[in-house]
């Protein structure tokens, strides 16, 4: 057995020098060094030590492309590797204090002094969040950061419009205040800590803005896309992440965007941004959609069949704020006339208005990125479905399924099919272009173009 172990270790200490040279500098150390090399199973399995299932799929879905190829020929063998939960993370270098124990009692004698910025919504929680496939991730995630602050620090959530991200965070502020009340937990958006920004400016204030953000045991700003262009704010928003992440306390930031895609933001924020957890909220599916409408017309203590609701939750699949505000409408229109009898007829009626945005917002079609794409690089969308390999070709293809992915609201098996590929090779070039996009800054540029170019 001791053997075993030692073995595990001498395999990891190889598979972490070349893991060195493929994983972003920060990412490495303060998620491949963490993780232990618990013992050798069956001759080539090396066993990894987690904290639990969440941190395992996170570091899985992360770098598990990266861990499989450098246990690649280690000797002669290729080895693979499992993660075991239940194990203790070794120190990180990086920032010692994010180890830090988080006090299971909180500080005495301290103001509680909520949201003095931004405001959260009383509807806003864990338990009307609906989870599915689309949010799970980034649902445990939260839970997580609301249960033990400063775990996964900063956690980073970000998805289109209309997913779930404004009510996720201010479930966190809620739970948060409810486990830790001494806390002080603090809501706000990123546009309303900019006007505060302006406003010190202006009053020449500037101590209360600076500590409005540092003086919090755990900040949440919603949209920090909106720091995109703004150096000054940037500036102090830097400042003030160090200053909180020093103390272990913890971050959280929505955003429509990765922080890499997010235009004009410094890079040592990115890198920060990036640095803890990042997970990707999606539009739910549409079992999801139609249970989100049930838990909605219960609170409204109505009763809609369950043909109308189906119907409501097919024809509205990209936008969650969408879907509820045409079910409101619908319930609106049947409190001011009780005798209607309510069809789907009725309701394709009422609703025409947002059915046909809905259409109009997600006009953009695979056929048409795969022309924009082929067009972009002189090729043929024939290339685009060959399964011809080389990298003038192969990349192309890949940015063309990313963007479909991205810009369309066809799902991973629609745009397989639409690339005469399975789904599997869409969802690997969706993870593997912003990969590409970070090395390469001619391939980042390219992608953004074209999405440009296809939205508009
Ligand atoms: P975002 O911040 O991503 O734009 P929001 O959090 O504002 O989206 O969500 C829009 C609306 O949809 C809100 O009313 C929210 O409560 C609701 N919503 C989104 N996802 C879910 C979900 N999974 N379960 C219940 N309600 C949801
Ligand atoms: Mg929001």
């Amino acid at each position: 057995m001791l053997n075993k172990e030692k073995m595990a270790l001498d395999v990891w200490a190889i598979a972490l020098e070349r893991l060195r040279a493929t994983v972003n500098e920060v990412l490495y150390e303060q998620w491949i060094t963490a993780l232990p090399p618990v013992r050798l199973e069956d001759d080539n399995c090396l066993i990894l030590g987690v904290a639990d299932d969440l941190i395992g799929g996170f570091i899985g879905d992360s770098y598990g492309r990266h861990i499989t190829e450098a246990l690649r020929d280690i000797n002669g063998v290729d080895y693979i590797y499992k993660f075991e939960s239940g194990h203790q993370p070794k120190a990180v270098e990086i920032a010692p204090e994010s180890v830090a124990e988080v006090p299971e009692t909180v500080p005495a004698a301290r103001t509680v002094e909520r949201n003095s910025i931004g405001s959260v919504s009383g509807s806003y929680t864990f338990e009307n969040f609906v989870v599915g496939e689309e949010n799970r991730y980034a649902y445990a995630a939260a839970c997580r950061a609301a249960e033990k602050p400063g775990l996964f620090n900063p956690l980073y959530i970000y998805g289109n419009t209309g997913t779930g991200k404004t009510h996720l965070l201010q479930a966190i502020a809620h739970e948060t205040q409810k486990r830790y009340p001494n806390m002080v937990v603090r809501y706000a958006t990123c546009e309303e800590i900019l006007n505060c920004y302006v406003e010190s400016l202006n009053s020449h204030q500037y101590g209360t803005f600076r500590s409005l953000l540092r003086d919090a045991d755990m900040l949440l700003v919603d949209d920090i896309h909106v720091l995109g262009g703004k150096g000054h704010l940037q500036e102090q928003f830097f400042n003030a992440f160090n200053a909180l992440y020093h103390e272990n306390k913890q971050i959280i930031l929505t955003s429509d965007k990765r922080p890499s895609e997010i235009a004009g933001l410094e890079a040592r924020l990115i890198s920060r941004f990036e640095s803890g957890v990042t997970t990707e909220i999606y539009a739910p599916g549409l079992e999801i959609r139609i249970a989100i409408l049930k838990g909605m017309q219960q609170d409204f203590m109505m009763h809609f069949d369950d043909s109308v609701l189906e119907f409501i939750a097919t024809r509205i699949s990209s936008n969650v704020r969408r879907l509820r505000g045409a079910l409101m409408q619908l319930l609106t229109r049947v409190s001011f006339d009780k005798d209607v009898t309510v069809t789907v007829e009725w309701v394709d009626s009422i609703l025409h208005a947002v059915f046909e945005e809905e259409f109009t917002s997600q006009h953009i079609t695979v056929d048409e990125i795969q022309k924009k794409v082929a067009e972009y690089f002189n090729l043929r969308v024939s290339d685009l479905l060959s399964s011809k390999r080389p990298k003038s070709i192969a990349e192309p293809r890949m940015v063309a399924m990313y963007l479909a992915r991205k810009l369309t609201s066809a799902s991973f098996p629609k745009i397989g099919h639409a690339f005469e590929r399975n789904h599997a090779t869409i969802m690997n070039a969706w993870s593997k272009v912003p990969e590409l996009c970070e090395k390469d800054e001619e391939l980042r540029r390219a992608v953004a173009v074209l999405e440009r170019q296809i939205r508009s």
